[in-house]
């Protein structure tokens, strides 16, 4: 693209573009419906750009009627001459802030200002929480629908078998879904193998129901708790990763494997 084609005052060349994501001053002159302060002490992390997205894709619906929406979306970034835009600022881990464009003096420059005191530091959720558009009730069914985003509080699911019937990558009390198991002759059919095949999860929870078991870690990655860790992963400092296998019935285990991605063994606490 030439400049012509350009004209957003965004970095056209940083990857979070690729997310719809503008990386951009924190004062943009580009009307954005949300921005990235390229001028952040931290970046986001992965979840976090895609969180940022995910609420571009809410105010872009929540705003706008379906052809509109479809015209913005023909553009590599969401704009619209008569949005005060809200730009995000990361000071540092989960600890977000936002400016609109509107703002003047003797407004602060962000908000929360950074030096409130650390139990008031907002992650990106608490701060979209506090200052998106729409009802309540709107945004929650939009973070629900989307819960390897937006991690479920535990009050939320009031049965395991809503546990259950997560997708992979759900972000459940502080841990992510990383394992689901299906009984061995429901794995055996072809229209599994083939499911399995192309990692397509949700064809087999389609064909076969929900797992009968599922694991969820602390990192989001496999648990091999059935046997014990013998590398000492307490010597490398590395923290140990909490993990939880629930059924039907409820929190079958619990406990802590080995960081370490080669074992993922049982560690033994206290
Ligand atoms: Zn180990």
């Amino acid at each position: 693209m030439t400049t012509a084609e350009w004209p957003y005052d965004a970095d056209r060349d940083d990857p979070l573009t690729q997310l719809r994501v503008p990386v951009a001053p924190l004062k943009p002159n580009t009307p954005y419906l949300v921005s990235f302060d390229r001028g952040s002490a931290a970046r986001p992390n992965d979840v976090e750009a895609s969180v940022i997205a995910s609420y571009i894709d809410y105010e872009r619906q929540y705003w706008f009627p379906v052809d509109y929406q479809r015209r913005l979306q023909e553009s590599p970034l969401d704009v619209d001459d008569y949005h005060n835009t809200m730009t995000l600022h990361k000071y540092g881990p989960d600890h977000w802030a936002y400016r609109r464009a509107t703002w003047e003096y003797p407004h602060p420059l962000l908000d929360p200002a950074k030096d409130q005191t650390p139990d008031k530091h907002l992650s990106i959720v608490a701060l979209l929480d506090q200052v998106r558009v729409g009802p309540e009730i709107r945004w929650a069914r939009w973070k629900r629908q989307r819960p390897e985003l937006f991690e479920i509080a535990a009050s939320a699911i009031t049965s395991p078998a809503e546990l259950l019937a997560l997708p992979l990558q759900a972000r459940y009390d502080g841990m992510i879904l990383a394992h689901r198991v299906w009984p061995d002759d429901v794995l055996d059919t072809t229209p599994a193998k083939d499911a399995i095949a192309r990692e397509d999860h949700d064809a087999l929870i389609r064909a076969f129901g929900v797992p009968r078991a599922v694991t969820f870690t602390s990192d989001g990655r496999d648990a091999h708790p059935k046997a014990w860790c013998e590398c000492h992963p307490e010597q490398d400092g590395a923290p140990w990763v909490r993990y939880e296998r629930w059924t039907s019935d409820g929190r079958e285990a619990h406990g802590y494997v080995c960081p370490t991605i080669t074992c993922r063994r049982l560690l033994q606490s206290g």
